[in-house]
């Protein structure tokens, strides 16, 4: 199984095992960011949101622990780490500060596969399934390979609506405030700027209902007045907080 389409930022000083790293995941399909610092590496996570991060916990010029830190202050984008093989307290320290999930080096490849392919699924949030798809009603949202679906048609969509109907989906039943939606798509530098929100989520609204005739999805994204928005639970269930 691949993940064609996820975007993964390789963050690795070691030049040889940097490059491995980039032409294996490059060919399972997997979109590539890479840096060699950390400094270099969370402005490529501030600038590109990948959807998955692949750590090396050893830089030249920061700890891999504050780049967690500085991530997860913002956003739960999944991070796996590369770590030493005897380094248990820096696999427990980088799990505790927000890491996903570690690879020890040296690592075989299946296995980066498999722990990329389970922080994925898990950044799909509870309605995610092992294809890491979300489906509500006709609407069919596959991480993975970046697509969205309406009764087997295909959505197309910006990036940021992409990004921005992951957010929400990912929190199904649940409130997801302007704020955290503006850190989590834009980043923070975007703090106060709603208007970003408002725009997007209206194209989001109005590229899904031209997509579904039959109006099964009018009620997907809800507004809450002031608050922000709030996506239908499964099958106009309870919403997922409460199960
Ligand atoms: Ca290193």
């Amino acid at each position: 199984m691949t993940a064609p389409g996820a975007t993964v930022l390789v963050v690795e000083d070691d030049d040889e095992t940097r490059a491995v790293l980039v032409r294996e995941l490059g060919s399972r399909g997997y979109r590539i960011q890479e840096a060699a610092d950390g400094q270099s590496a969370l402005e490529r996570w501030e600038s590109s949101r990948p959807d998955v991060v692949l750590l090396d916990l050893g830089l030249p010029d920061m700890d891999g622990l504050e780049v967690i830190r500085r991530i997860r202050r913002e956003a739960m984008t999944p991070i796996v780490i590369l770590s030493g093989r005897y380094a248990e307290r820096e696999k427990v320290e980088a799990l505790e500060r927000g890491a996903d999930d570690y690879v020890t080096k040296p690592f075989g490849l299946e296995e980066l596969h498999a722990r990329l392919r389970v922080a994925l699924r898990r950044a799909a949030g509870p309605g995610g399934d092992v294809g890491a798809r979300i489906t509500v009603g006709p609407l069919v949202f596959d991480v993975s390979r970046h697509e969205v679906a309406i009764d087997g048609r295909a959505v197309d969509l910006t990036p940021r609506e992409f990004e921005l109907l992951r957010v929400l989906l990912g929190e199904q039943g649940r409130v997801v405030t302007k704020g955290k939606l503006l850190r989590a798509v834009w980043g923070q530098a975007y703090q106060g700027e709603d208007s970003y929100v408002y725009v997007h989520v209206s194209q989001l609204r109005h590229k899904l209902a031209a997509a579904d005739p039959d109006g099964a999805l009018r009620d997907l994204i809800v507004t809450e007045p002031g608050v922000g928005y709030r996506v239908r639970a499964p099958d106009g269930g309870e919403p997922a907080a409460q199960t």
